[in-house]
């Protein structure tokens, strides 16, 4: 068991997993002293970082073990789109039932750096810019609904041109706000932004998301900040509007290598976490690399 014990307590977990041996997240090199091989299961109790961080070690380490998934983060989108219940007791009993499910990962590639995996939506633009400006401690407070803060206060957005090439075919020059690279489809609050993506369909699934989509994206979640009484969405729908009223909606392609080109550093997040910004990024498909319990 890999928990981030910032977001929920080991005698919590206990309750459910007692002959688990348990992990912090800042503590993964302690498993090397383990034969990870004899374990049943390497339970993830945490949000899409986390899980994030324990997939780059299960692949770098060429460890094959199933993956049960405790939600207890800000997204949760791999469990969301799974169907993982957000309840830590009906999550424990998916993790533990046995049902596997092979799934995809997403890879991308930044120069000559080492290899980083993601299970959910990597993003460059105002999509990272966003995951920039949100606050920790907002998003420890109200959840997912933190990332429109970082949104509001990331705008005016910034169109962007990225040259992307999807597997053979010819490279396309866009001019968007954000460029999400996705395994998944499903953004918290079940908005789906990418209808087409399966976690185990062998591809990858690019959104080139320009204003009208964004409004829409803005007016759904802002109907649910309404009710949060948080922000005034009409103020901010109106904002991106009025930037935005020229310029080309949205374009999605879906292959198995995706390569974008920026124009210039661009912010650059993978699964929800910021990466130092980047130029060029390679995306690659690894068809059902993941057993994931659910
Ligand atoms: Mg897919």
């Amino acid at each position: 068991m890999v928990f981030n014990s910032k977001k929920i307590s080991k005698s919590r977990l206990e309750t459910f997993f007692a002959d688990a041996q348990f992990f912090k997240t800042g503590e993964l090199s302690k498993l090397e002293e383990f034969e990870l091989t004899d374990f049943d299961l390497c339970v993830v109790a945490g949000g899409d970082g986390t899980l994030r961080s324990v997939v780059q070690y299960l692949m770098e380490n060429h460890i094959k073990i199933p993956i049960g998934i405790i939600p207890v983060g800000t997204g949760n989108i791999l469990a969301r789109n799974l169907g993982i219940p957000m309840d830590i007791k009906s999550a424990s009993k998916i993790a533990l039932a046995g049902n596997y499910r092979e799934i995809d990962l997403g890879k991308a590639k930044v120069g000559s750096e080492p290899a980083m995996f993601f299970t959910g939506i990597s993003g460059l633009g105002l999509d990272a810019s966003i995951m920039e400006n949100t606050h920790p401690k907002l998003k420890k407070r109200i959840g997912w609904v933190a990332y429109i803060e970082g949104g509001i206060r990331s705008l005016p957005p910034k169109f962007e041109k990225f040259e992307v090439t999807v597997d053979n075919n010819e490279s396309k020059t866009l001019k968007v706000l954000t460029l999400l690279v996705a395994n998944t489809g499903t953004l918290p609050g079940k908005f789906s932004l990418l209808p087409d993506a399966e976690v185990d369909d062998g591809d990858l699934d690019v959104a080139a998301i320009g204003p009208r989509k964004i409004w829409n994206w803005i007016d759904v979640l802002g109907r649910i900040l309404w009710q949060n009484r948080f922000v005034r969405p009409l103020v901010v729908g109106r904002k991106l509007m009025d930037a935005t009223s020229n310029l080309k909606s949205l374009e999605y392609l879906s292959g198995k290598k995706i390569t974008v080109v920026s124009e210039r550093e661009s912010n650059f997040q993978l699964d929800g976490d910021l990466m130092p910004p980047a130029k060029k990024v390679t995306f690659q498909v690894m068809p059902k690399a993941l057993l994931v319990a659910c």
